[in-house]
């Protein structure tokens, strides 16, 4: 056997063309095209050992230190299949609506690469376990359309293609340059630790029809699909740390053409954030190159998290690239129809029916559900609730400020420093009267400051409300003696105006007071004179 040229490592390519074309406004974009998109999500699964051998599967362990001659290619080492990942994958399958193939192979994914130590993956082709599947993802509703209609919440049913299985690959750091890429690094080392791993990929059928919403539609896809693996306690599914990766394939069909345009693929996209960005960036490059009268490449692209764009990477394999054929050291899969039927039954409560479930206890309009949805709040708003919070109070406070802080940040809600336990016991502060509105929020900003726990930033802060009397009392009159003519015009009648009063010892007090007290405080002494 011998590669094929087009597998020779290519050089990064430059783009399109070496001048660079402006890409297009969004609202360019959804005049003249129609974007098709599909999404490759690869989760690494939780199992205890890795899918052929019997190493750990952890992470950030010493680097090579779960490693043995299978996960190593050594000549002579046979794979054998982690039964608790087929589990999983089946698991997977049958949650997004899969058919399992009752007899399935793996297949030799051949390329070469430093990290992977077998010289190719072993993975699945034309076969999967699971595939014609579905997920019926919600959309949030707050946009306006062009003529100024709000649009109502909806949702579009995601085509899933097929759910297989394969194993993960070692992870290269490159060392001495600046940037931690290949290029300028002195030296490569490698960790053969994740090699081995098992992995689902998803693979979605194109994605039509959705226009404008497309990169909305992404990430709601992304979102659902990881809280519906989450459910199912199979992975951990955390982006950030890599148990979840998304692939994002972008096109553009001008509009009232009858073929879809080439597509891109997009990849290290590392939140959920990104999905939705990184199909927008590509949305507006792709129409720039296209109107430029320059055609899309079929290649792979990098995200870049800081520019929010997409720069090429290398052209794309062809399948035939690959040499796939069946893997000889394995058995085919044959999973019973008893055993796929007892995995049915053991389906946590899911998708559609537990929504319906939590949209009802927690009194939510349609509207309200899908903005929860679009957040990705359901499982901390849930947590908060186990934690002792009321819904309300619970949707309020990761919708709200929360939601608000990890947007500044450019982070995930559940990427924020804080617990549901942590916001449940600022809420317990609030509902005791030891802190207000206001307070809360600081006491929140401290614990997100890594201040320790709610209690610990109040005491450290001195965030407690103030509502003893005496001490109040004196603000009170420093405030009337200040503001004589308010005073006067509450002494008048005007009691609105008392307000203002309140504002004054409020702002003596560095909104301690409890606003309350304070009132009251101010209407006694003025009624009285
Ligand atoms: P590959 O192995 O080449 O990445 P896959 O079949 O694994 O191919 O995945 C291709 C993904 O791209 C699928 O999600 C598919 O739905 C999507 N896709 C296919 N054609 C288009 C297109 N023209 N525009 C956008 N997405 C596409
Ligand atoms: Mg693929
Ligand atoms: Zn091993």
């Amino acid at each position: 056997m011998h590669p094929p040229s087009s597998m020779t490592p290519v050089a990064p390519q430059p783009d399109a063309a070496t001048a660079p074309i402006a890409p297009r406004s969004f609202d360019q974009v959804i005049a003249s095209y129609q974007p098709v998109i599909g999404l490759e999500t690869h989760i690494e699964l939780g199992t205890r050992t890795k899918m052929f051998c019997g190493c750990a599967a952890a992470f950030g362990d010493e680097p090579n230190t779960n490693i043995c001659p299978v996960c190593l290619g050594l000549p002579g080492a046979l794979p054998v299949a982690n039964a608790a990942a087929v589990e999983s994958a089946i698991l997977i399958g049958l949650a997004l609506n899969c058919s399992i193939a009752s007899w399935c192979r793996f297949a030799r994914k051949n390329y070469f690469y430093p990290d992977m130590p077998k010289n190719f993956q072993i993975s699945q082709y034309d076969e999967p376990l699971c595939f014609d599947g579905w997920l019926d993802v919600r959309l949030p509703g707050d946009s306006v359309d062009i003529d100024g209609n709000v649009e109502q919440p909806s949702s579009v049913r995601i085509e899933i293609e097929r759910v297989h299985m394969e194993e993960d690959t070692g992870k290269s750091l490159h060392v001495g340059g600046a940037t931690g890429r290949i290029h300028g690094a002195t030296h490569s080392l490698v960790d053969y630790n994740r090699a081995g791993i098992p992995l689902v990929e998803i693979v979605t059928k194109p994605i039509t029809g959705t226009g404008e919403r497309a990169p909305e539609v992404a990430r709601a896809y992304a979102t659902q699909l990881r809280d519906v693996i989450r459910a199912l306690g199979v992975s951990d599914v955390r982006m950030e740390q890599g148990s979840m990766r998304c692939d994002v394939n972008t096109s553009l069909q001008p509009i009232g053409a009858s073929e879809w345009g080439t597509r891109t693929e997009t990849k290290n996209v590392n939140s959920l954030r990104s999905v939705e960005r990184a199909v927008r960036s590509e949305m507006c490059r792709q129409a720039g190159v296209l109107d430029a009268g320059i055609r899309i490449v079929q290649e792979t692209r990098h995200f870049h998290e800081d520019t929010g764009q997409t720069t090429s990477g290398r052209s794309k394999e062809e399948a035939t690239d690959y040499r796939y054929f069946p893997e000889p050291d394995l058995v085919p899969l044959a999973p019973e129809t008893a055993w796929v039927d007892s995995l049915r039954e053991r389906l946590p409560e899911l998708s559609a029916e537990k929504l319906a479930r939590l949209q009802t206890e927690w009194g939510l309009t349609d509207k309200d559900m899908a903005a929860v949805l679009g957040a990705g709040a359901v499982q901390l708003i849930a947590a908060t609730i186990a934690a002792g919070a009321t819904a309300e109070v619970a949707r309020k406070w990761w919708l709200g400020e929360l939601a608000r802080r990890a947007n500044a940040d450019g982070v995930e809600l559940e990427g924020l420093a804080i617990t549901p336990k942590q916001v449940a016991e600022v809420q317990q502060l609030v509902d005791r009267g030891s802190l207000n509105d206001k307070l809360a929020r600081q006491a929140i900003e401290g614990v997100l400051a890594g201040e320790g726990e709610p209690g610990q930033v109040v005491a450290a802060r001195g965030l407690e409300v103030v509502s003893d009397t005496d001490t109040l009392g004196a603000a009170v009159d420093a405030a009337i003696a200040a503001n004589a003519e308010v005073a006067q015009k509450v002494r008048d009648g005007k009691v609105a105006a008392a307000g203002a009063l309140v504002g004054a010892v409020m702002k003596t007090t560095k909104g301690q007071a409890d606003a309350q007290t304070v009132c009251t405080l101010i209407l006694e002494r003025l009624s009285a004179s």
